[in-house]
């Protein structure tokens, strides 16, 4: 798989590492062990997916992030992207709205050794529950409709959030630089298919 990856332009080698070392069958059910290292996207419940193995390297690749630094996730899912970023030495707090997928990752994270900060809600305005924040990092695992203001307040300035922009088909994924308390650069990465945001667009 990793040696797809890099075929495939990721060149992040904190990324390719911790992407080698958190095995994506672990996060599944065993019956989709034999697709596990496939580069497609794979039921998890609750009508969700786990991301692809390029999409979650492209993202962790976008994020540019250091050991030590506070990530939050929106979109906790089998807990995959959560672990990786763990591995690549973040302090990880991820945010899942489906009650059934939090239940279930929770006590997984921490049965593998990954020590994520896992919360129950909507995280379409960030972790509004807890104040851990502001963050270096924001990655958000669903397609969202707009870029919501509660995620760019909870992100430190010279932060950087990777984000899937678009309607509820494809999105785009957008890297977000935090310039100035209300600045932001915005770079285009090319079409996604993520499942949608669904808190954001009810509260819309
Ligand atoms: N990062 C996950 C990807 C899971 S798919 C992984 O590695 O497996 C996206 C997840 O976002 C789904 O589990 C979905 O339930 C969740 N989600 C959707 N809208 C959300 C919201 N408003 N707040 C938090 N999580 C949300």
């Amino acid at each position: 798989m990793v040696e797809q990856l890099q075929k495939q332009g990721i060149s992040d080698d904190n990324v390719l590492k911790a992407m080698g070392e958190v095995k994506r069958h672990w996060f599944l059910d065993s019956a989709l062990d034999a697709l596990a290292y496939e580069d497609r996207a794979l039921k998890i419940g609750a009508e969700q997916t786990i991301s692809r193995p390029s999409t979650v390297a492209m993202q962790s690749q976008l994020l540019q992030v250091q050991s030590g630094m506070k990530v939050l996730e929106i979109g906790t899912g089998s807990g995959y992207q959560a672990a990786v970023l763990c591995k690549m030495g973040a302090k990880v707090f991820s945010i899942e709205r489906q009650k059934s997928l939090f239940d279930h990752t929770k006590p997984l994270l921490a049965e593998l050794g990954y020590r994520v900060r896992c919360f129950l809600g909507d995280g379409y305005q960030g972790l509004t529950e807890a104040d851990y924040g502001p963050y270096d990092r924001i990655i958000v695992t669903c397609g969202a409709p707009g870029i919501p203001d509660g995620l760019m307040a909870q992100l430190k300035v010279g932060g950087i959030m990777v984000i899937p922009v678009g309607g509820e088909d494809t999105q785009e994924m957008l890297r977000i630089t935090k310039t100035g308390e209300n600045e932001r650069k915005e770079e285009t990465f090319g079409d996604y298919s993520f499942v949608p945001m669904l808190g954001g667009r009810q509260m819309r």
